[in-house]
This record gives C-alpha cells, structure tokens and sequence, in this order.
C-alpha cells in the first residue's frame, strides 16, 4: 500500500504530477479541488456553497473539506494506495488527516511565484476529464479542445490574476506548518518543479525508490505526447 500526499503553490504541476504517479502505481488520485469544480459544475448544493469562495481563489472551510476527504477515503476503493493533491492546506486539516491515516511520503512540488503565475494563467482545463493544458509546455493538438476526450477546454474560474494572488497567498501562510506536521510522519522529499513533467516525474520516481513503469502507457509514452 502507497500512501502520498503532494504539496505545491497552483501551478506547480500537482493535478499532473500525482495523475502520472497514480496511474504508474495504481492508486486512486483523490484530488479536493477536481472534488469542488464537480460539484460546482454539477449543480449539487456543496457547488452553491463553494462555488464563489473558489472563484475568488479562497480556501473552502475547513469542516466541508474535511468532510468530502473522509466521504472519499471511506470509499476505501484503493487498494494499492492512494495519492491526494490539494489537501491538507492548513494545520487543521493536516491535523485531521494524520489523526485517521498514515502516509509514506509527501512530495513537495518546489517552484518559485514568478513561474507558475506565467504557466497558471495560460492554462486551460478539459471539465470532463480533469486534465489540464498549458498552452506554453503542453498544448493540445487542436487548439481548445482535449487530447483525450474532444471535450471543449475552458479557463478555470480562478485563473485569474487576482484569485493567483489569493491563492499564493494562503498557500505560504499555511506550507511549513503543513509540512512540519505531514513530515513527522513520513519523509518530505523537495522536488525542482521548474522542470519539464517527464524529468519532474522521474525524478519522484527515483527519490521515492519507485521502479520506472514500462512504456508505452508509461512515463516515456507520456512524454513523448508531451503530456
Ligand atoms: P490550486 O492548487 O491550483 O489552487 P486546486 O484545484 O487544488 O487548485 O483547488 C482549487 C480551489 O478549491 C481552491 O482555491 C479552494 O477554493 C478549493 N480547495 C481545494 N482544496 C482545498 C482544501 N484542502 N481546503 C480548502 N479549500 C480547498
Ligand atoms: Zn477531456
């Protein structure tokens, strides 16, 4: 059973680094802001409640998030491990998580602001299956529509510069409590995130002892898609 959590300011490559990871490995992807952007796009009431804080770029309260993370893992659907993007962002939740589940390693996605503010707000997101295109580093093959399903690509919502700025802002505030409480339970392996995925995705990989997956459907098929 793998168990991983991976940490990074929006943009950093999270949604990317841990679909690759899971899909190597496995294991259930379980990301709280895919979790939101399908409620909010699906009508339900947990939309209505999130769907502006999101939109300013704010953090959803605490006892909803904590609430959708222990629905989810109660789904006990991975069986070979899981790995969570987006969550914990503060002490609460971190207290929260390490009270019920352990946790082998947290990667931390390290990447300056001046970075990922260019890569977050030229990036377009297919709504039906997650997957999110950078239009510097992975452009879909025709323009605004998704490699994997033809689905139409929109901008996120909070994708904007001043919902960018909100959402750095929380993530320094909150990052080393975070991690000084996820790193008394497992390693914290720093990861260079300024890299392109493949090299970004190996290096994990490496630090984490995990064995390459074969190709094709593996890492190397990915990056020779550019994906
Ligand atoms: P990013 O890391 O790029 O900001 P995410 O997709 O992880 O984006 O999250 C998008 C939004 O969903 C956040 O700005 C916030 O409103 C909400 N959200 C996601 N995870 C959490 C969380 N753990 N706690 C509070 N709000 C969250
Ligand atoms: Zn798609």
């Amino acid at each position: 059973m793998r168990k991983y959590v991976v940490v990074g300011i929006p943009g950093s490559g999270k949604s990317t680094q841990s679909t690759m990871l899971a899909r190597d490995f496995d294991l259930v992807r379980i990301s709280t802001g895919d979790i939101f952007r399908w409620h909010v796009r699906h009508h339900t009431k947990i939309g209505a409640r999130v769907r502006r804080v999101m939109t300013a770029g704010q953090l959803v309260g605490d006892v909803l998030v904590e609430t959708i993370m222990r629905d989810r893992l109660d789904e006990h659907d991975w069986n070979y491990g899981f790995v969570i993007d987006g969550f914990p962002r503060n002490r609460r939740q971190a207290e929260f998580f390490l009270e019920s589940y352990d946790l082998d390693a947290v990667i931390y996605l390290d990447i300056p602001d001046s970075q990922v503010r260019h890569r977050v707000l030229s990036r377009r997101l297919c709504e039906r299956c997650g997957v999110d295109y950078s239009l510097i580093e992975s452009r879909p093959e025709q323009e605004d529509v998704c490699d994997v399903c033809a689905d139409s690509l929109v901008t996120r919502e909070d994708d904007t510069p001043e919902a960018l700025t909100a959402r750095l802002f929380d993530y320094h505030k909150d990052i080393d409590v975070v991690l000084e409480l996820l790193g008394r339970k497992a390693g914290v392996f720093v990861i260079d995130a300024s890299r392109d995925q493949g090299t970004v995705h190996a290096e994990i990989l490496s630090r984490l002892g995990l064995p390459s997956p074969p190709s094709p459907g593996g890492s190397a098929g990915m990056a020779e898609q550019g994906r």
